[in-house]
């Protein structure tokens, strides 16, 4: 599905110096690798304060920690997400709250919302899925009127772009009061482990997440709140610091790959290529098909056979999984997410791709369709 192997062999020379560098100054949590990488996600994003931790779970976690959120305490969100949305709410002894998605761009249906705010509904977090972003101008506006924080979900979309109705230009992240993303490595921007960052416009908020990451510390053996042990390692931030520099050109080979299949694909009456938003460019985390009157599994099969690997994300709906019963949903409280689960099919995406490879998984694709 991807292919970091090849991305290496591309930037090796940059990225093995500026590996040497941090073993020689054996400088491995935090130190000025850590704040140049910030400072540079923070210029590229436009976020005002970038706070870089271990993950982008534990980016989530951070926002809903400092928001000062009590138990009990409702978060909407959505079930067509990976398991980490809706794992630090719970973790958190809040209480998920599952609004559906579109059709069209898996990702949060915005018209929804407001009919699952109560009294005890704090906050909101849209997930910009698969690489493009959630109508966040009508969010929040809701959340506004609602007195509701928002945090998004960034973790598949950084890079990608909003325009709102007033021209202003922004960018996935950056648009609610605080935005997650994860650097894990198969995301758009990974380094070579774990790793996440928050961004925020508010620098008081900025400075609480700071200190939330690094055990509640603010002066040296000093807790002023419960944190967590969760910083960027020094190595990560300096593969980061190298893979931004290329962040433009890996999101442009995405966007021409995703460009090239869907071209491609175009008159074949089985498969719905992805929907592009309006209000949103789409940074193909993921390029994901909707199959329509296929049998999945044996189609699978036959692509893994000649050498195509694809992917289910996701097959089952966060509201039907074991973990999320005691939250009370059943099948057909979200039918366009348990819809999507049966049908959807992600094909090999990453920077590497040519146009040979995608030619040849396009060909192989339709003559199986043409098969079934
Ligand atoms: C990857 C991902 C996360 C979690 O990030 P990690 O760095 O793996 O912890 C959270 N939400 C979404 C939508 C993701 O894709």
């Amino acid at each position: 599905m991807v292919d970091l192997q090849g991305q290496y062999a591309k930037i090796k020379g940059e990225m093995d110096s500026a590996l040497q560098e941090v073993l020689a100054s054996a400088r491995f949590v935090r130190g000025p690798e850590v704040t140049a990488f910030e400072e540079e996600l923070a210029s590229y994003t436009g976020a005002a304060h970038v706070v870089s931790c271990a993950s982008g779970t534990d980016a989530l976690q951070l926002a809903l920690m400092a928001l000062g959120l009590q138990p009990g305490d409702e978060v909407i969100t959505v079930p067509f997400t990976f398991v980490s949305t809706v794992e630090v709410i719970a973790l958190l002894g809040l209480k998920p709250v599952f609004v559906d998605v579109r059709p069209d761009t898996f990702c949060m249906d915005v018209t929804q919302v407001e009919s699952a705010i109560t009294p005890r509904t704090k906050a909101i977090i849209p997930v910009h899925l698969f690489g493009q972003c959630v109508d966040m101008e009508p969010l929040l506006d809701i959340a506004r009127r609602h007195n509701l924080f928002v945090v998004e979900d960034a973790c598949q979309a950084i890079g990608a772009q909003v325009r709102f109705s007033d021209g202003s230009p922004h960018t996935a992240g950056t648009m609610g009061h605080i935005g997650c993303t994860s650097f894990f490595p198969s995301k758009n921007l990974g380094c070579y482990g774990d790793g996440g960052a928050l961004f925020t416009q508010d620098g008081a908020l900025a400075e609480r997440l700071r200190v939330m990451a690094n055990h509640g510390m603010r002066q040296r053996y000093h807790y002023e709140c419960v944190g967590l042990n969760s910083r960027l390692d020094t190595l990560q931030a300096a593969v980061l610091r190298v893979k931004l520099r290329h962040l433009d050109e890996f999101t442009a080979a995405r966007q021409a790959a995703a460009a090239d299949y869907t071209a491609a694909l175009a008159d074949l009456p089985a498969v719905q290529t992805p929907a592009i938003a309006p209000h949103s460019t789409h940074v193909f985390h993921q390029y994901t098909l909707k199959l329509e009157g296929v049998a999945r599994q044996p189609l699978m099969e036959h692509l893994s056979a000649a050498g195509i690997p694809t992917a289910i994300y996701y097959p089952v709906p966060l509201h039907l999984q074991e973990a999320y019963v005691s939250l009370g949903y059943r099948t057909g409280d979200f039918p366009v997410s348990e819809t999507l689960a049966q049908c959807v099919l992600s094909l090999p995406m990453h920077t590497e791709l040519d146009r040979e490879q995608i030619q040849y998984i396009v060909r192989i694709l339709s003559q199986e369709l043409q098969k079934s």
